[in-house]
């Protein structure tokens, strides 16, 4: 249950609800300081209801609850001045990994030309073998931003493990959770007592539950600027790296507020699906993409398989502006702002 709670509350008055539920046997979180306090298991608000500074109570049916489109409508809010969530469409490309200064640099300029906003690039890298390229680390990260300072574009990067919190923090703009750490609960609870946003990768063997949970344990400690993120679910077939799964765009839109992206690059891992499969997360309804590009493909030190070249990457973006109108969410809005 939802407690909402008005707004003079005082930090005396919550922890005074929150012993007694805790002494009824409830654990509460509060989320939005002083404002909405989270008690799970609590079904019927009368043990509560004699504390006046509560202004209403909202029951949420489902086991995610913050993540829930019974919490709110929609999640919307801004990156540096660019709008995300909501009927936004916001493409995020770059290298799976920053190799150096003059791949990460063309990649920013290049990007920049084609008015994109966001550049990725991974610094530490999570590697099936410890013998492949693990990444630059720390100089990765300044490389990273110091290309997209220039080139007035939002860091996204990868968070590996919560000793290189500060670190990440320092160099980016959007925290990666990749999909080996959507299950570091932990690791999530920490995410929501930062104030910047998250992107949640699907965990690679995550049912849809699963992973509105995990958008939840961050948003249960306080941060609700949450992109999720589909990247495709292992299978039994290897003929292709990952399954991607389309539907679960408009599934996750019916179920939840929070923006959710595609990224075909890990979700196919092949290079000659990814523009086609990007088009159709977009005319699924997805809130943007992530995708993998390289300045030349072949030379890629990690996934390069699946990165597109610049000209493949133009050809997709114009594909895209030609089916714009196709490109709705498909439950009510039309998108204001591509690209
Ligand atoms: C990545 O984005 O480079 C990455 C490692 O993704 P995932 O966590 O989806 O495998
Ligand atoms: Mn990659």
């Amino acid at each position: 249950m939802i407690v909402y709670l008005k707004t003079n509350t005082s930090t005396t008055q919550i922890a005074e609800m929150q012993l007694h539920l805790k002494q009824a046997g409830f654990e509460s979180y509060l989320v939005q300081q002083p404002n909405i306090c989270m008690v799970p298991a609590l079904k019927d608000p009368s043990i509560i209801e004699r504390f006046p500074f509560i202004s209403g109570f909202k029951l949420i049916s489902t086991a995610y609850q913050l993540s829930s489109n019974e919490y709110k409508n929609e999640t919307l809010f801004e990156v540096n001045g660019v709008q995300v969530g909501s009927n936004f469409a916001n493409i995020i490309a770059g290298p799976c990994s920053v190799e150096s200064e003059e791949q990460i640099f063309e990649t920013a300029a290049f990007l920049h030309k084609n008015n994109i906003k966001f550049i990725r690039g991974g610094a530490y890298k999570p590697r099936t073998s410890p013998y492949s390229f693990r990444g630059l680390g720390k100089e990765g990260l300044k490389l990273l931003q110091e290309a997209a300072k220039q080139y007035k574009l939002n860091v996204v990067t990868e968070l590996m493990d919560l000793s290189l919190l500060d670190e990440v923090m320092a160099y980016s703009d959007v925290i990666q959770i990749g999909s080996r750490n959507m299950a570091n609960f932990y690791m999530l609870s920490e995410l929501g007592k930062i104030n910047k946003p998250i992107l949640l990768k699907r965990g690679m063997q995550a049912k849809v539950n699963e992973w509105l949970l995990a958008a939840d344990y961050i948003m249960s400690s306080g941060n609700e600027k949450i992109i999720l993120c589909e990247r495709g679910i292992r299978s039994f077939d290897p003929m292709s790296r990952n399954v991607m799964d389309v539907a679960v765009i408009p599934l996750i839109q019916s179920l939840s507020h929070l923006p959710i992206i595609a990224d075909p690059s890990h979700g196919t891992g092949d290079s000659k699906l990814v523009p086609i499969m990007a088009k159709a997360s977009m005319v699924a309804g997805a809130n943007g993409l992530m995708i993998e590009i390289h300045p030349n493909p072949s030379e890629a030190l990690s996934d390069a398989k699946q990165a597109l070249n610049f000209t493949d990457f133009e050809t997709l973006l114009s594909d895209l502006e030609v089916l714009k109108p196709a490109i709705k969410k498909p439950i009510d809005a039309s998108y204001s702002v591509f690209i």
